[in-house]
């Protein structure tokens, strides 16, 4: 091992080639290049193998990443296939939009001054050369099952699940309101950064496998939670959060102030070919307008970086905090920064300026107060700092909270925090009502793709066991 591993002294970290900004800000394409194999296993042959491999520990799905970074290292990719898709349902889609930063890159040992480990690109290899080679296959399971589960949500978490249990046997439905599956993943998270036709390979490989699928299907509306209860020997809700946060004051009824996800659901849709009416008539389209996008996080990232492709004759982001304390992901900030996006830090909206449609915001500075009791720190206007930024489109960008479901699915039973996520036991991801579980978003709050993937694999564990219980006791009672 030793001569082919630990050669981050002698091998400078690379990724993949990013495209020029000045090329990238004209079109959807993903900025990153793909890894030559070469280059892939070099990058991997810098892993130092460590005995207690703080990259997994830091992984919500806890990938064995130094025994595939050493299979890639060796060359041999299609063990390094098995063993990532096998801790993992979407490997390609972690490895290009996990926040690494954060999570296992930003845990790599490597000693300070070699930087870490490129473990993202390698994982999107790995699993993009899988696919190139016809290694992924559609899921054959030893044996079936008569018993079904119903899933209400398309997105990471509800498909995760789905994967699991049909690998297990189970006849599986997955129901989701929107024409596509895939969830934020198709309709949320831009091409830049998720080319949809890495969505799309995945979902056909899940019609292969005999999940069904019942798009265009809203739960609550279309069907009854309860009719869903008794078609089903389980019921899995994942239907992520989607209740856009608001922002008042003067002017903000003025035409103009869109919420940030049906932005991006029309740029997506766009994307995909669909005709988007609201997109045509400029609505949801940034092309040649002074664009303000308020907010911090990734969503307000991908609102940026979108309005810059749209060929907007501006774009400024207003956050109220600083560079160092905002939510979303640095590499995405410095991407928008390169891309021509201007931060307007410690800044936040007053009032929205116009007549029918909005001309403009009146914003304030901030300053940093001191950390509450969250240890946060505070944020307080600084009195007379106001000032106007041009503006004939902006985003709200500030965060998502559930929607109400106990009243969408009629069922006053269904139990949820003070904050509307689900209420679920945390081992067996049972809700109030029995045999109906929940995963993703929905649980958690609005939080990372791996997370869902994480949660809707362990709850597809738990309504295997339940069912397997259930089936003993009858037979038991027979
Ligand atoms: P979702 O992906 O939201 O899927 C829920 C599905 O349920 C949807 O398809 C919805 O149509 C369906 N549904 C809802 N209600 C019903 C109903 N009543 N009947 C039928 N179907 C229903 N995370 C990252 O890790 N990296 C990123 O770069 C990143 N970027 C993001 C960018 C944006 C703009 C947003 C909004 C989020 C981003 N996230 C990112 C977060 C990530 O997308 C979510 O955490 C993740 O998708 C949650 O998965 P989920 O399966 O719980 O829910
Ligand atoms: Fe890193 Fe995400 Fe892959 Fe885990 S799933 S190894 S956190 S990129
Ligand atoms: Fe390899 Fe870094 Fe993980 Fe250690 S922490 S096993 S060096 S990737």
């Amino acid at each position: 091992m030793a001569e082919r591993m630990l050669k981050f002294v002698t091998v400078p970290q690379a990724m993949p080639e990013k495209r020029a900004a000045e090329a990238r800000r004209h079109d959807f394409g993903e900025i990153y290049r793909d890894f030559a194999q070469a280059q892939a296993a070099s990058q991997a042959s810098r892993c130092s193998q460590c005995g207690v491999p703080f990259c997994s520990v830091h992984c919500p799905l806890s990938n064995h990443i130094p025994d595939w970074l050493k299979l890639t290292a060796e060359g041999r990719l299609e063990e390094a296939y098995e063993l990532s898709s096998a801790t993992n349902t979407f490997p390609e889609v972690c490895g290009r939009i996990c926040p690494q930063d954060r999570l296992c890159e930003g845990n790599c040992v490597i000693e300070k001054g070699f930087e870490s480990v490129t473990i993202g690109a390698v994982e999107r290899y790995i699993t993009d050369t899988a696919f190139e080679k016809g290694w992924v296959k559609p899921i054959r399971p030893r044996r079936e099952r008569d018993a079904s589960v119903g899933i209400i949500g398309a997105g990471p978490a509800g498909l995760a699940a789905a994967e699991q249990l049909r690998r297990r046997g189970y006849q599986v439905t997955v129901y989701d309101r929107h024409d596509r599956m895939g969830g934020l993943l198709i309709y949320g998270i831009p091409n830049f950064k998720l080319e949809k036709s890495v969505v799309l390979r995945r979902a056909a490989q899940f019609a292969e496998s005999g999940i069904k699928l019942e798009l265009n299907c809203a739960i609550g509306t279309d069907i009854t939670l309860q009719a869903l209860r008794q078609r089903h020997d389980a019921v899995l809700i994942a239907t992520g959060v989607y209740k856009a946060r608001d922002i008042g004051g003067p002017g903000s009824g003025l035409g103009g102030i869109v919420p940030a996800l049906d932005y991006l659901i029309a740029s997506n849709r766009e994307n995909l070919g669909d005709d988007v009416p609201d997109f045509r008539s400029g609505l949801l389209n940034a092309a040649g307008k002074d664009v303000v996008v308020i907010g911090g996080g990734d969503t307000a990232m991908d609102c940026v970086r979108t309005a810059v492709r749209q060929g907007a004759k501006s774009v400024k982001c207003l956050y109220r905090r600083d560079r160092a304390n905002m939510p979303g992901s640095m590499r995405e900030v410095k991407n928008a920064e390169e891309e021509g996006v201007e931060f307007v830090w410690l800044a936040a909206p007053e009032a929205f300026l116009g007549e029918t449609d909005v001309s403009g915001v009146r914003a304030v500075r901030m300053h940093l107060g001191l950390p509450d009791s969250s240890g946060r720190q505070a944020v307080e206007p600084i009195e007379g700092s106001s000032f106007t930024l041009k503006a004939d489109l902006v985003i709200k960008a500030l965060g998502f909270d559930p929607e109400d479901l106990p009243a969408m699915f009629e069922e006053p039973a269904l139990t949820v925090s003070r904050w509307g996520t689900l209420r679920v036991d945390h081992r067996s991801f049972e809700t109030s009502l029995p045999g109906v579980f929940a995963a993703g978003d929905i649980v958690r709050g609005a939080s990372l793709v791996v997370w869902a993937i994480r949660d809707g694999r362990d709850a597809a564990a738990q309504i295997d066991r339940t069912l397997q219980e259930k089936q003993a006791l009858a037979a038991a009672a027979d």
